[in-house]
């Protein structure tokens, strides 16, 4: 499973960065986007994103630099050839944006278009090809959700031949291995830790839109394996931050630490970063953020970077591209 970074940028893009996206690529080959700012289409092309894959989109909320991509890149899936239905969830208003601009601009996509509008408390999606998505609310200027993927708990390895000395029979060893107890036909009872390991526990993996307070979520994100977070300032620009809904590296560290994250992943970042403007830098944000956390790793999202999230739960960094000799926007 990998999470690649389509924009880190905040508010607008810069040279380095696009506005904000992330696309979920599952083991089977599907993929899942969180938010859609402009210029998604592009940066799905330069990645070369099969984007005929898409089948779901979740918008944290409707701020432009989150969602006004979305036209485009429905568009596109549909050139690519999808026929099958995309899902597009998002804040209440989300139908109304998407209808008004099919109606005004006569799109017509060559797949059913299925819009889900949350309430502003959120809600839990039904489970989805093992995989449920909790939608939870946030703190911002307007109505904005952050979302859990959890994927459900997968059975423990079986012990073929522990199963084979006790002479279990082939029909009843899918029932140990889901954790039930059997009785053979000679009266003798056989529990299902005799044969099998505990149930490996799913994936979990956060991904939040703009925020300055996020305890809305920090339930249902607890021990995630890895939290995507905005730190649109650094940690001396706190009542700047507060201000415009927002969160700086040093709030972000220490939710992460909070909440028991396994690792941890900035993103959303103030165009001031980067492009000469400050004499802060995105590496310092890192900085401020992992001095809030101390043991959990921290990365700095990059456009286009890559992150993988391993059935054990590990998360590693791959294929990040450096920022200098990779700069997706020269
Ligand atoms: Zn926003």
């Amino acid at each position: 499973m990998r999470l690649t970074f389509l924009g880190t940028s905040a508010g607008t893009p810069t040279r380095q960065r696009n506005v904000t996206s992330q696309a979920v690529e599952f083991d089977q080959g599907h993929i899942w986007l969180v938010d859609c700012g402009e210029g998604t289409q592009q940066q799905a092309i330069r990645l070369g994103l099969r984007t005929a894959r898409i089948e779901r989109i979740l918008l944290t909320h409707l701020h432009g630099d989150h969602c006004l991509g979305l036209p485009g890149l429905l568009a596109h899936i549909g050139i690519s050839g999808r026929t099958a239905p995309v899902e597009v969830i998002g804040p209440l208003g989300t139908g109304e944006l998407l209808t008004t601009v099919q109606r005004l601009t006569h799109a017509i996509l060559p797949y059913p278009l299925e819009i889900r509008e949350l309430p502003p408390d959120g809600e839990d999606l039904p489970s989805k090809g093992g995989w449920v998505v909790q939608a939870r609310p946030l703190v911002h200027r307007i109505p904005c959700l952050g979302f859990v993927f959890r994927e459900e708990d997968r059975p423990g390895r079986f012990h073929a031949e522990t199963a084979d000395a006790l002479g279990v029979p082939q029909q009843l060893r899918g029932r140990l291995q889901r954790g039930e107890s059997v009785v053979l036909a000679d009266k003798r009872r056989i529990d299902s830790r005799q044969v099998a390991d505990p149930p490996r526990r799913g994936r979990r993996l956060a991904l939040l839109g703009d925020t300055s307070d996020p305890e809305g979520i920090a339930q249902a994100a607890t021990g995630c394996d890895l939290l995507v977070c905005e730190a649109t300032y650094d940690a001396e620009r706190q009542a700047k931050a507060l201000t415009w809904g927002h969160m700086t590296s040093a709030m972000t560290g220490a939710f992460a630490a909070r909440i028991g994250s396994k690792a941890l992943a900035l993103t959303h970042f103030s165009s001031r970063y980067g492009d000469g403007h400050s004499q802060i830098t995105v590496t310092d944000l890192v900085a401020q953020a992992q001095a809030a956390c101390p043991g959990i790793p921290v990365w700095a999202a990059q456009d286009l970077g890559v992150l993988s999230i391993a059935a054990d739960g590990c998360t590693s960094p791959a294929l990040q591209p450096d920022a200098e000799t990779n700069n997706p926007c020269p």
